[in-house]
């Protein structure tokens, strides 16, 4: 090779190798680790999304719901055994909860999301709150390693959860906040005042009240885990000052649950029962009692 060669050679070879690594990557020669780049649209800092419309009764007098239905987007949740996405099916129960409430006309009705989008898990909560939203209600499905485990479960929020499973859920919910390096946590720790303290207590006890309307209403139209009500340390229940529960309406990860979670029918029956629990909470609301059998826990 002569001077003039190896020059030519010296530049060339990058060009080449370049060449050589794009038609190996895009034929699916090369085998590297795979890298995954996810871009979320964020709003810019102090900009806020819009808000939902709210729908029902045009009487602004009546109690207002924010359903929302978990996950969506680039964040499908948990997957069932047959590629099932948790976020389709939030999406279906939250619509199906919408009709059956709109249905009733007795309460009026926003959704966090209606389509297949992302939403962080404080934007969820801020828009019940800018709503001035009488009841939170997040719907999700649940996954656990054993196939067994099925059926519904309550939660509602606590400084710390329950129990083990519990906190692995919770933790798992929260995730999808990870992502976006959004700190969430700041919130509440700043303050501390017997004041806040009586507010926590007392929309703790609310949504413990709601949890146990939803499961009575519930356990004759479908089935409950066998610890239907718990408490965990949600972030989207976190940030609220309304009463608030995060329904998870079975397990994804079992094949029955999965099944029926997608069936029109089992969904109808799901939003009815729940339909029913949101309008008897919300109609004590307005009496403004808390009935008794809810204190001391
Ligand atoms: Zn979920």
């Amino acid at each position: 090779m002569d001077d003039r060669g190896i020059i030519a050679a010296v530049f060339a070879a990058p060009v080449l190798a370049a060449a050589a690594m794009w038609a190996a990557f895009s034929t699916g020669i090369a085998k590297i680790e795979p890298r995954y780049v996810v871009r979320l649209e964020l709003a810019a800092s102090g900009e806020r999304i819009g808000l939902p419309p709210i729908e029902g009764p045009a009487d602004a007098g009546r109690p207002l719901v924010v359903i929302d239905a978990g996950h969506g987007g680039h964040d499908p949740g948990a997957s069932g055994q047959n590629g099932e996405r948790e976020k389709d099916v939030t999406l279906a129960l939250a619509m199906s909860l919408r009709t059956a409430l709109l249905a009733d006309g007795r309460v009026r009705v926003a959704m966090t999301r209606d389509t297949d989008r992302f939403l962080v898990l404080e934007e969820r909560a801020d828009i019940a709150h800018r709503l001035g939203a009488d009841l939170f209600v997040s719907v999700h499905a649940d996954a656990a390693q054993s196939v067994e485990a099925r059926g519904a479960t309550v939660y509602t929020l606590s400084d710390k959860a329950s129990d083990a499973v519990a906190e692995a859920l919770a933790a798992r919910e929260n995730r999808a906040d990870s992502v976006n390096g959004v700190a969430l946590d700041g919130r509440g720790e700043v303050v501390s005042s017997i004041l806040v303290d009586l507010a926590r207590r007392e929309m703790r006890a609310r949504s413990i009240r709601f949890g146990d309307l939803v499961v009575r209403e519930g356990t004759s139209a479908f089935d409950f885990h066998v610890t239907p009500q718990r408490e965990a340390a949600f972030v989207v229940l976190k940030s609220l000052d309304l009463p608030s529960a995060l329904i998870e309406a079975g397990y994804i990860s079992n094949q029955d649950d999965a099944r029926k979670m997608h069936d029109p029918a089992w969904q109808k029956r799901f939003s009815g029962a729940l339909a029913r629990a949101i309008e008897i909470f919300l109609a004590e609301g307005r009496a403004g009692a808390v009935p008794s059998e809810t204190e001391g826990r």
